[in-house]
């Protein structure tokens, strides 16, 4: 998070038409800069700088804002990114805000659903490689040509059949019901009671590109 007050700042210090001129040839007309549009092709000049008000506009696609919306066009960056290198480039340094509750409570949210995933993971794997109950499942990879060197590569794992074990299992790790739910690895029947979703299955670890198992 990085406060109004310094994003003002880098705004007012950024010039947009410095900004700009770095990606475009800029010619004084009146009070404001004139030239190609680097978001549409064009011949005539439809892209205006107004240097008062410190924003572009194109009357030819539309594109428009302010020197942050330019770089983030141009770079395609993020705003943060957008906001530091522009606070760089003006020598400005950056306040962030380290703490917003909102953004708290779903970072902790998040990862605890990670933590679940990356546990689940480890333990259905464990018992594919290890368990005597997943020797079904074992012979069933072996049939359609995959071995355990496969099943450690991929982490695959193997859910037990008793929604108890899972359960009991969920409970030594200090997994919290609400979260084997929202992580989608439980459900609640009719009667109030968890059950885990899963149960004598392969099961396919799906990691994001950070390598943070998300399902
Ligand atoms: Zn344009």
């Amino acid at each position: 998070m990085i406060d109004q007050a310094t994003i003002d700042r880098i705004l007012d210090a950024a010039q947009i038409v410095d900004v700009v001129s770095e990606f475009v040839t800029l010619r004084r007309r009146g009070v404001n800069y004139i030239g190609l549009c680097p978001f549409h092709n064009e011949k005539t000049p439809s892209f205006i700088v107004d240097q008062s008000r410190q924003n572009f506009k194109c009357f030819g696609c539309g594109e428009g804002g302010s020197a942050i919306t330019f770089v983030m066009k141009m770079e395609n960056l993020g705003f943060a990114d957008t906001v530091r290198r522009l606070a760089e480039k003006a020598g400005i340094s950056i306040v962030e805000e380290v703490y917003d509750a909102a953004e708290e409570k779903r970072r902790k949210a998040r990862t605890a659903l990670l933590v679940a995933h990356k546990k689940a993971a480890v333990f259905f794997h464990r018992l594919l490689l290890c368990s005597p109950k997943a020797a079904e499942a074992r012979a069933y990879l072996n049939s359609r040509g995959y071995g355990a060197d496969m099943a450690k590569r991929w982490q695959v794992g193997w859910a037990p059949d008793s929604s108890r074990e899972f359960l009991a299992w969920a409970r030594r790790e200090g997994i919290p019901d609400q979260v084997l739910i929202d992580s989608g690895l439980a459900n609640r029947g009719e009667r109030g009671d968890l059950y885990a979703r899963f149960r004598d299955r392969l099961m396919f670890p799906i990691n994001n590109v950070y390598g943070e198992c998300v399902a």
